[in-house]
């Protein structure tokens, strides 16, 4: 319970040292990667007792790998928990997350504000096995607390929400979740466990999208799920070896050089963002910022109480609606018009006429979308330069 509660270091030193104990073999300061497949057994019943799990050693990478092991435990000495699973996308980690634990006749409560796919393979798959799920506002805690049922077993948050960066109370989601019987879902990919540690507001299983900050560099897709209890993340490691979703020993490697960095990352991209934020809320051309760093976010009770941080994702409504949007992102040198978030490079996107392009305009006003609303994934460049960039782009929209 005390691993849960309370990391037992400053997170720079677990960055930077879990999972990177020096190799046992030659003393190598950084671990080496097992770019295999599979592992030789030296006799028959050496094979037959790794089967059994009666003598510890690999089999075959599907089922585990060294390099990808040192991931994982690096993952959940971060967020505290008690194990991790690699997987192989961020999407990966959530669909083999519902595979394992849902059932025919089941229920599941998720924000409705989630990443995409992980509302469209509920909707769009799981519905055909009779998985029903309620997509709910879950920073409206009237809501949140209706939309469960008894026959609920899987509450799925994910906060702040994207791009409107709603918030949703931790607390509230986890005992709404054991009210019912439920596991407690938390992607906390936005935050990272630098600035979110899902586990201590009682969290089940919190999984990320390394894709994003936990690399940090842009160069690997991948996934991770950190479980609270042993006995859940063996329930899910059994179906993620079978389904297939697993990591490759190459990639975990290089998500373990980008956690090194990870706290320091942040930290840089969230000093950054802060300054936008407050360059953004005094332009003429900006009508609103929603940032949770800003004084006037709405939950900012809420933001001092489940993060350590408003980190350094940020949207701002234009005042001249599409046309600003559109010309903005062909204005701007520094952020890159792109996807994804939480690299050390910018990241700049326009929703209205980009990701959620194909939505009507009355759709995208549901989902808190305007026709003017950038979101913007700030890097670790040097403040006065995204400041002087985004001047000068907004100072062409009029
Ligand atoms: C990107 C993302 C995912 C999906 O991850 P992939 O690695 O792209 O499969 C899931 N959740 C959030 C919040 C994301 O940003």
């Amino acid at each position: 319970m005390d691993v849960l509660s309370s990391p037992p270091r400053s997170l720079d030193t677990v960055c930077i040292h879990a999972g990177s104990e020096p190799d046992a073999l030659f003393g190598a300061v950084v671990p080496p990667i097992y770019q295999t497949s599979t592992f030789v057994f030296r006799s028959p019943e050496e094979g037959a007792a790794r089967f059994a799990g009666t003598e510890p050693g690999y089999i075959y990478t599907r089922m585990g790998n060294p390099t990808i092991a040192r991931l994982e435990a690096a993952v959940a000495a971060l967020e505290g928990g008690t194990g991790a699973l690699a997987t192989s996308s961020g999407m990966s980690a959530v669909s083999t997350v519902y595979f394992a634990l849902l059932s025919s006749g089941d229920h599941v409560v998720c924000s409705a504000s989630v990443y995409g796919p992980t509302r469209v393979v509920l909707e769009r798959d799981f519905s055909r096995f009779g998985v029903q799920a309620t997509f709910v506002d879950t920073s409206d805690p009237e809501a949140f607390r209706e939309a469960v049922t008894p026959r609920t077993r899987l509450v799925f948050v994910e906060t702040p929400a994207n791009p409107t960066l709603a918030l949703t109370d931790l607390s509230l989601a986890a005992r709404l979740a054991r009210e019912a019987g439920a596991l407690l879902v938390v992607d906390n990919t936005f935050m990272s466990p630098i600035l979110q540690r899902p586990f201590r507001f009682g969290a089940d299983i919190v999984l990320h999208s390394v894709t994003k900050f936990l690399n940090g560099h842009s160069d690997v897709v991948g996934g991770v799920l950190v479980f609270r209890d042993e006995a859940v993340r063996m329930r899910v490691r059994a179906v993620l070896q079978y389904l297939g979703g697993t990591m490759d020993p190459h990639q975990a490697w290089l998500v373990l050089r980008g956690l090194k960095t990870l706290a320091l990352r942040v930290r840089a991209a969230q000093e950054n963002a802060r300054a936008v934020a407050a360059f953004l809320s005094g332009h003429p051309a900006v009508r609103r910022v929603l940032y949770p760093g800003l004084a006037e976010h709405p939950q900012a009770a809420l933001v001092a109480a489940q993060m350590d941080g408003p980190g350094s994702l940020l949207s701002f409504e234009l005042k001249g609606g599409l046309e600003a949007g559109k010309k903005l992102m062909k204005a701007v040198r520094i952020p890159a018009l792109a996807v994804s978030l939480g690299g050390v490079e910018s990241l700049i996107q326009h929703p209205a006429s980009m990701t959620h392009a194909a939505m009507s305009p009355e759709a995208r006003v549901a989902a808190g979308i305007s026709d003017g609303l950038v979101r913007l994934s700030v890097g670790c460049e040097g403040a006065e330069d995204l400041l002087a960039d985004l001047e000068q782009a907004l100072d062409r929209l009029d």
